[in-house]
């Protein structure tokens, strides 16, 4: 998972690309990049670690140029390294082109095994690279005519940013599993991974790109083609169960509502769970727990304080300090907690590990009773689409029952969410169609 921002036709273009970033560093923490097009000469900087850490007020100034792609990576594919920090940008018989890319390639590594084979050099790790070394060895009249010869012959998921002089262009998978959406500020276009990107970068929203489609902006003027028959919409839901922020909008509605709607059919679902209170794992399960407090009647209480400041230098503290990060993170309020049974809210189980440590911290803090509610169905599958759950070995619902999950926790109860009511509170009519298949094990392509 990660994200994407570009903008065009403005001389402010890093600097926006700089809070369209910051805006999407939720999407991933591991590294940032920008590249600008400074008259046809792309700048480039990108570095380990938080938008504000990477980027400061000299590297922005000598990010000069009228238009600017930049990334975000939660690394999913390749290792945590500098040289597979995003945009990548490569020389070629393409000329010089940057590309920042969010999603998953499935075929990557038949792709890259048979370009190595020809030759072809490698400088990161990563699966984006893959689509620039096609395109450099089957080039067409222009770089748009050339991308759409080539990403037909990649699978899964994707939403790209490239630049090139004078040039930038987004495209997103056929069956559009990665999001990407359009907007304007003044004469300029923006790409974002996420409505909120643009809104706080001062744009509005014009549409989704569309499955198999690839926009281009030269000149200020935009272009659409299609590089792939257009399919239905398949989108990730887990954009909605967790990744994006509440303020944006998905799949035609607003997250945070899609989120609080959740909330109320898991009360719904739970009507004859009793308890004093109902809270949420900060962020993500606070709006779920209002949803569900408002439907049941259940008052909703913080039970976690949750500390926004720990930056990557607690991300990785040393062995002696690890045992702190849990509390640093997330440390509980004993007044609220002590004697209660509580409805704790998180939007995912993924291995169990935090259920784990959140519920013998409640324990600890004198709960009474703890009643584990996880707005989502049991994750059975690995996502191979950019969604970093782990290799179906360490999903725990794989391996364990309900019960015995429960018991690993060591809540008193727990309970998820059905498939159809997390799928009728995030779309409807055509936009109901989602990617599931972390919950059921069926993928919508041959693996
Ligand atoms: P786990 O401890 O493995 O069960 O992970 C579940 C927790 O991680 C939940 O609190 C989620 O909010 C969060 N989560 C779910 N999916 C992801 C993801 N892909 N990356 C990081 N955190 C996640």
């Amino acid at each position: 998972m990660c994200g994407i921002f570009g903008i065009t036709g403005t001389k402010d273009a890093a600097k926006l690309a700089y809070v369209g970033l910051f805006t999407l560093q939720h999407r991933g923490q591991e590294s940032a990049g920008l590249v600008t097009d400074d008259g046809g000469t792309l700048r480039h900087h990108a570095g380990m670690g938080l938008v504000n850490e990477v980027f400061d007020n000299a590297v922005l100034a000598g990010l000069t140029g009228r238009s600017a792609i930049g990334h975000i990576r939660y690394s999913t594919t390749g290792s945590s390294h500098i040289k597979n920090a995003q945009p990548l940008v490569l020389n070629s018989c393409l000329g010089v082109v940057a590309v920042a890319h969010n999603g998953n390639l499935t075929n990557a590594d038949a792709l890259k095994a048979k370009l190595q084979k020809d030759g072809a050099i490698f400088q990161s790790s990563s699966d984006s690279e893959v689509i620039l070394h096609l395109s450099a060895r089957c080039p067409g009249r222009g770089l748009e005519d050339t991308l759409a010869k080539n990403l037909p012959k990649l699978a899964g998921a994707y939403a790209f940013l490239f630049m090139a002089p004078g040039l930038v262009i987004g495209a997103r998978d056929p069956h559009g599993y990665r999001p990407l959406v359009l907007g304007r500020l003044g004469k300029s276009y923006l790409l974002a991974s996420e409505t909120c990107a643009i809104e706080v970068a001062g744009g509005k929203v014009l549409r989704e790109v569309e499955p198999g489609e690839m926009v281009s902006i030269a000149g200020g003027k935009l272009r659409s083609r299609r590089f792939a028959k257009a399919k239905e919409f398949t989108r990730c839901i887990f954009e909605q169960v967790y990744f994006a922020r509440p303020d944006s909008v998905v799949a035609g509605r607003s997250v945070q509502t899609a989120r609080y709607e959740i909330g109320a059919l898991l009360a719904r679902e739970l009507k004859s769970v009793k308890a004093d209170i109902v809270s949420g794992v900060p962020d993500s399960g606070t709006v779920y727990a209002l949803g569900y407090s408002e439907e049941s009647w259940i008052p909703y209480q913080t039970v976690f304080m949750r500390n926004h400041y720990t930056g990557r230098s607690f991300i990785q503290p040393d062995q002696g300090l690890r045992e702190f990060t849990a509390r640093l993170k997330l440390a509980p309020i004993r007044d609220v907690i002590k004697g209660k049974t509580i409805i704790l809210i998180d939007d995912s189980l993924v291995r169990g590990t935090t259920s784990r440590k959140i519920v013998a911290s409640l324990k600890r803090s004198g709960a009474k009773k703890v009643i584990m509610a996880i707005a989502s169905p049991a994750i059975i599958s690995p996502c191979y689409f950019g969604i970093d759950t782990p290799n179906r070995k360490e999903l725990i619902a794989n391996k364990l029952s309900v019960e015995q999950i429960r018991r690993y926790i060591g809540a008193d109860e727990l309970h998820y969410l059905s498939l159809g009511s997390l799928v009728g509170a995030c779309g409807s009519g055509k936009d109901r169609n989602f990617c599931v298949s972390c919950f059921t094990g069926k993928y919508l392509e041959a693996l």
